[in-house]
């Protein structure tokens, strides 16, 4: 079973699965980790994700894969990251560069 980001959909290569800066666990619920289901998110889409949503806004209403690939605020991220290979890209200097236009 190849693993793939549960947001973008794109596979991770099988050497770096274990690598911390390629794929986390998100937990759909934060502040309730012990009781959160959590699903595996490449590196980019993690960042995107607590970059654009406070952790009570992930609770209240984007606590499921399908709402999360529904939400308005990542539609260009997801269409622009799955044309990319890349798994760790600097999702700090990327907001900083778009503020600047
Ligand atoms: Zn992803
Ligand atoms: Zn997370």
């Amino acid at each position: 079973m190849p693993t793939t980001c549960a947001l973008c959909r794109r596979r991770i290569p099988d050497e770096r699965i274990d690598d911390p800066a390629a794929v986390q666990e998100h937990h759909l619920r934060p502040e309730r980790r012990a009781e959160s289901p959590t699903v595996q998110l490449c590196r980019p889409c993690h960042d995107q994700l607590h970059a654009l949503f406070t952790n009570e806004e992930l609770r209240e209403s984007y606590d499921t894969v399908e709402t999360l690939r529904g939400a308005d605020r990542l539609q260009g991220y997801i269409d622009w990251i799955r044309g990319t290979e890349k798994l760790d890209i600097d999702v700090s200097t990327s907001n900083r560069v778009r503020e600047r236009r």
